[in-house]
C-alpha cells in the first residue's frame, strides 16, 4: 500500500512508530506535512498539491495526526483527501466532532453514554446555576479548546468556582463546568480503539498534589485490566463520533464509568511502553484489512 501520515511534526515518537511499522511490512508510507499542502478545489478533479509543485495522488489511505492548532486547516486537507476517494483512517467530520469537547459531550449523551454532569452557559449571570446544575462545588472547569489539561481547574469552593468561571468568562472564553470524580483519585484510564476493538489500555495517575493524570503534567502510566463495560462504553463513544482511531479518556466513579474525552489523534508513546504492545503496527494491519484499493475516480488515475 501507499499509506501517508499527514501531520506536522515527523520527528514525534507516534510518527516515526507508524513509519517503521508501515516500512517492515513492505508498505511505502510518505510523512506529509500539512502546512505544505495546497489544494484544488475547482471543477470535479480534487487534488492535493505539495510545495515544489508535486501532486499527491496515488494514495491508498492517509492517516491524518492534526494537531489542535492545525485542525481547521487539517481537517480541510484530509477532507480533500476524501474527494478524491483515499481512505483516511479518521474522517474530517469525525476529527472535527472530537476536538469540539461540547459537541462530543452531547453527541455522547444523546445516546447514553455515561459522563460527568456537565453545564455549559454563556452569560456570567448564570454562574450560580451553572454550578448547581454540576452538583454544586468542588467542580472542574474546563476551557472547550484546551488540551494536555491545560486549561482545566479545580474550584474546590463555591466561591472560587464563581471567581475562576468569572474570569474565564471575562476573557469570552467557552468553558464547561462538571461534576468533580472525587473517587477518580487522581487518576484516569486511556482506552486505544481502532476500529471496534480496544487494542491496548493504560492507567494514568497525576503526579503528587495534582488531580489531572495528564503525562504532560508530570502524570505516570500503567498497564491496566480494563472491565467489560469500560470496554463497551469506550468503543460505544469511538463509534459514536466516527472515529476508527481514537483515545477515549475514562474516570472511574463510584457508578462506573464515565467519559471525559475522546482523542482523535491519540499518542503511542505512553501507550506502547505502558502496555509493550505494537500499537502502531496493530494501526498498519487494520489499513491493511479496511483501507479500499485506491480509487481516485474524479482524476482518472489508479
Ligand atoms: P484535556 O483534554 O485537557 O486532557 P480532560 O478533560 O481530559 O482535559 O481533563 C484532564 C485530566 O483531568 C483528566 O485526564 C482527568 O485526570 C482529570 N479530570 C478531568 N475532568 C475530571 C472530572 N470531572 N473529575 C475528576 N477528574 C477529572
Amino acid at each position: 500500500m501507499k499509506i501517508g501520515i499527514l501531520a506536522s511534526n515527523p520527528n514525534l515518537y507516534s510518527h516515526q512508530r507508524l513509519i517503521e511499522a508501515a516500512e517492515s511490512r513492505g508498505h511505502e508510507i510518505n510523512f506529509i506535512n500539512i502546512r505544505n499542502c495546497y489544494m484544488n478545489i475547482s471543477a470535479n478533479n480534487p487534488i492535493v498539491h505539495y510545495t515544489g509543485g508535486e501532486d499527491l495522488a496515488g494514495y491508498d489511505a492517509i492517516i491524518p495526526r492534526i494537531r489542535p492548532s492545525l485542525t481547521f486547516y487539517g481537517t480541510a486537507v484530509t477532507r480533500q483527501f476524501e474527494m478524491m476517494g483515499v481512505y483516511c483512517l479518521n474522517e474530517s467530520v469525525a476529527i472535527s466532532r472530537s476536538r469540539d469537547k461540547l459537541r462530543t459531550l452531547q453527541l455522547l449523551s444523546r445516546k447514553g453514554v455515561p459522563m460527568p454532569t456537565t453545564g455549559f452557559a454563556n452569560s456570567p449571570e448564570d454562574t450560580k446555576d451553572l454550578i448547581k446544575i454540576a452538583g454544586g462545588a468542588p467542580v472542574v472547569i474546563k476551557l472547550l479548546e484546551g488540551t494536555q489539561g491545560m486549561g482545566v481547574v479545580l474550584a474546590p469552593t463555591q466561591k472560587a468556582a464563581e471567581s475562576v468561571i468569572n474570569a474565564f468568562k471575562s476573557l469570552k472564553a467557552n468553558i464547561l463546568v462538571q461534576e468533580f470524580i472525587k473517587e477518580a483519585n487522581g487518576k484516569d484510564l486511556r482506552c486505544f480503539v481502532v476500529g471496534d476493538r480496544i487494542i491496548a489500555s493504560m492507567q494514568r495517575t497525576a503526579a503528587e498534589g495534582e488531580f489531572r493524570a495528564n503525562v504532560h503534567l508530570g502524570g505516570s502510566v500503567d498497564k491496566v485490566r480494563i472491565t467489560p463495560t469500560e470496554r463497551k462504553v469506550a468503543v460505544k463513544a469511538a463509534k459514536i463520533l466516527g472515529l476508527r482511531c481514537a483515545g477515549v479518556d475514562i474516570v472511574r466513579s463510584a457508578s462506573g464509568p464515565k467519559i471525559l474525552e475522546v482523542n482523535s489523534s491519540p499518542g503511542l508513546q505512553g501507550i506502547e511502553q505502558a502496555t509493550g504492545k505494537d500499537v502502531a503496527g496493530m494501526i498498519i494491519e487494520y489499513l491493511e484489512k479496511n483501507a479500499r484499493p485506491n480509487k481516485v475516480k474524479t482524476t482518472g488515475k489508479g
